[in-house]
């Protein structure tokens, strides 16, 4: 059966028509107005229509960047979009006014389900996938098995506290290692950074045409990949704090690999490489158990596409 996977993003949505082996069949993308719940909705019924209209499907699968209900048809709660116990599937059943399952997951779940599925943690039984862009998503899979949780909210890394009285964070309290592990967090960093040294900055400032508030987390990458010493050291920085939380999550569940995607996974070993050596330093018991070996996402930005579509077909 093939099955849509819509994957919900803060500023574009994106959507596919999936086969049974993770392939995209078709696939569509639309702007949103950030944050706005009813036009997200309208804009994903919009990319469904666009792609039910060329393909037969059995189910439709929306990623959204959030806490999920256990009946998988609601979001809860968002820390960074405007979803309050929101039923999005069946406001979208109503505005697409169709009788197929449309079920809502969270997204890193999805996108940790399509690498564990079709991608780097393919061969592995228990993997860590951490998804870096405006939040930090968790997905982890525990003996073949996507964790959930008793209430569905399981795999919520991103607010595991790692740092007392730190950042304040959308969930509510302060210190989650999503205000330190995220692609916000790198691009606060840089801003503040930038402001206090603006001539170690200079290639990055630069790049942002002059204004330091125009920097962003590509920016950050192309620098760094250009050789830029500042950019390289945010990126070091970013997987200092990446490693030491995966061995954190590492002391509790042992996993195989540990996935490394989103937006500023594109930062390749510049990131990557970092982020292993912090893990190696941090991890309990260091010499005497086998390390988890790190890997970068191979679903690139389809993962959360194509995660959805498969886990609305189960
Ligand atoms: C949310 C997660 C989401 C992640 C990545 C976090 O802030 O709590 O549900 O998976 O961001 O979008
Ligand atoms: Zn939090």
């Amino acid at each position: 059966m093939h099955a849509i996977g819509v994957d919900i993003g803060g500023t574009k949505i994106a959507a596919g028509v999936v086969d049974e082996f993770g392939n995209i069949l078709a696939q569509t993308r639309v702007a949103t107005a950030a944050g706005d719940p009813a036009s997200i909705d309208a804009s994903i019924a919009q990319v469904c229509e666009i792609l039910a209209a060329e393909h037969t499907v059995g189910a439709i699968g929306l990623a959204a960047a959030g806490f999920c209900s256990p009946d998988r048809t609601s979001v809860q709660f968002a820390p960074n979009i405007m979803w309050r116990d929101y039923p999005i599937a069946d406001k979208v059943r109503a505005l697409l006014g169709t009788e197929i399952p449309i079920v809502v997951e969270n997204d890193a779940n999805a996108a940790g389900w399509a690498e564990y599925r079709f991608g780097a943690a393919r061969e592995a039984t228990d993997m860590l996938m951490l998804t870096i862009g405006t939040g930090l998503g968790g997905a982890l899979v525990v003996n073949d098995q996507l964790v959930r949780g008793r209430y569905g909210v399981g795999g919520e890394v991103g607010h595991m506290r790692v740092v007392p009285n730190g950042h304040t964070c959308g969930c509510g309290h302060d210190g989650c290692w999503e205000q330190y592990a995220s692609g916000s967090a790198l691009v606060r960093e840089a801003r503040a950074m930038a402001i206090k040294s603006p001539q170690r900055a200079q290639l990055l400032i630069d790049l942002a045409g002059g204004d330091v508030e125009l920097i962003t987390g590509p920016l950050v990458t192309t620098a760094a990949q250009q050789g830029d010493e500042f950019s390289q050291s945010l990126l070091a920085e970013l997987g200092r704090w990446i490693g030491e939380g995966a061995a954190s999550v590492a002391a509790l569940l042992d996993p195989e690999v540990v996935v490394i995607g989103g937006g500023v996974a594109a930062a390749g070993n510049l990131l990557l490489q970092p982020s292993i050596d912090a893990f190696v330093t941090s991890l309990p018991a260091r010499g005497h158990r086998v390390e988890a070996r790190f890997a970068l996402a191979k679903m690139g930005n389809e993962a959360g596409i194509v995660g959805a579509a498969d886990l609305a077909r189960q």
